[in-house]
């Protein structure tokens, strides 16, 4: 068993001990076979969940009412979810009700794909009911059941396939590939917040392209915000450096840069897509600014402005557009200041030295004098901050 799951293995042996099923399930069954790094670690139980509180001290309701309670150990916390099925979707989007049942098959049977529908007990064994092993090891993501079916059910079932497609590096079965082309309009019935998770997860991974490209031959991009005719635009990005991306906000950058958005476009198109304020800021903030790295053009000026995001979220995009971005970071690190606080001279300095200067001057003063400093004109030193001061209009033309 993989560490993370002998750190768990004591909440299976409880249940087991108390006359329960449970096992380990969902995505970290699948990466622990794949040798990949194990976010996550599900339970899945037949008990239900008044059952599991009562053999645990600590727990909390995570998700009651879908049968999740997170139980909290010396080990960690872990999710430990009620088998269950998810019958009559009316709407396309989530089931109308979930139903807790004792069997381990019917809770595999309500999972999206094969290899995400294993099981594995607290002595490894694997339970496979639809394959998973199989496509596993040939690197295929396949519905389980029927397809057309599954995605009728839950239509986000589509964007997490190009997602796990991305992330995993996976090709996806043909009839469920068919399948998410027939019904990519489906699409729309679902809540953005839910697609945007899916939509970034699938940009930010290292393999995009791969998701990428079924994204767009399958039309989901038609039912997404935004991105309706834009297939031409989004494919510019199938030629990208293959890179994982760690902030959101560098997906959203780099699509913006894409799609050929303004700064004044990008707003309206990150609001429909129900992003956050702080990613809105720092995509409007730096767009501008990407161009201009892309053209060679940045000065020190807009480095500054563009402060610490300039190094975590846009070189990152600058590298996947295959821009080195090592001489880049050092004229970032080379800036003279990195804010305003560093500046050697401050307001009270500038009152005490100029005590003829009126109050709206001063922060023109101190703005003049910051950007001669981040250009490498002035040093940054108060005689010298003093003395350029002393020649800007607002204090020279103000002695007379
Ligand atoms: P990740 O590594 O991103 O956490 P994951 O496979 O664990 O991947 P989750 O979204 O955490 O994905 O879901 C956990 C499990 O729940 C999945 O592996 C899958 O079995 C099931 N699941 C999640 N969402 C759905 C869905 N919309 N339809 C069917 N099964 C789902
Ligand atoms: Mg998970």
């Amino acid at each position: 068993l993989p560490h993370e799951f002998e750190q768990a293995a004591p909440v299976l042996r409880r249940l087991s001990e108390a006359g329960y099923q449970a096992y380990f399930v969902g995505g970290a069954v699948r990466d622990a076979l794949l040798h990949d790094h194990i976010h996550d670690v599900d339970i899945a139980t037949s008990a239900y969940p008044a059952e599991v509180k009562a053999l645990f001290h600590r727990t909390v309701d995570t998700g009651i009412q879908h049968g999740t309670v997170t139980v909290l150990t010396e080990n960690g916390q872990y999710e430990v979810t009620t088998f269950r099925t998810e019958s009559t979707y009316q709407d396309y989007r989530r089931p109308d009700h979930v139903t807790f049942v004792r069997s381990l098959r019917e809770d595999l049977q309500r999972r999206d794909f094969t290899v995400n529908a294993l099981a594995m007990d607290h002595t490894g064994q694997i339970t496979d009911l639809f394959d998973g092993l199989g496509d596993l090891q040939r690197h295929v993501l396949r519905a389980v059941g029927q397809p057309e079916e599954r995605f009728h059910e839950d239509a986000l079932r589509m964007m997490r396939a190009v997602r796990f497609q991305s992330q995993l590096s996976f090709t996806i079965d043909p009839a469920t590939e068919t399948a998410i082309a027939h019904h990519h309009d489906l699409l729309k019935k679902i809540a953005v917040e839910r697609i945007n998770m899916e939509f970034v997860k699938m940009l930010a991974a290292r393999d995009r392209a791969s998701g990428l490209a079924t994204f767009i031959a399958t039309r989901l991009n038609e039912a997404c915000p935004g991105l309706a005719g834009t297939a031409d635009q989004l494919r510019t990005m199938l030629s990208d450096v293959p890179m994982p991306l760690t902030a959101s906000a560098s997906v959203w950058l780099r699509l913006a840069a894409a799609l050929q958005l303004d700064q004044a476009a990008v707003g309206p198109f990150m609001r429909a897509w129900k992003t956050t304020n702080e990613e809105r800021r720092q995509v409007k903030g730096l767009l501008p600014t990407l161009q201009k790295v892309a053209a060679g053009t940045a000065d020190a000026w807009d480095l500054y402005n563009a402060g610490p995001d300039f190094l975590t979220v846009l070189l990152p995009v600058a590298q996947q557009l295959g821009i080195a971005s090592a001489p880049w970071q050092a004229r970032y690190a080379a800036l003279p200041v990195h804010t305003v606080g560093e500046l050697a001279v401050h307001g009270g300095t500038v009152m005490a030295r100029f005590p003829q200067l009126q109050g709206p001057h001063i922060g023109a003063v101190l703005q003049a004098a910051l950007r001669a400093v981040v250009a490498g004109r002035v040093a940054n030193t108060e005689p010298a901050l003093l003395e350029y001061m002393a020649e800007l209009p607002e204090i020279k033309d103000g002695q007379h």
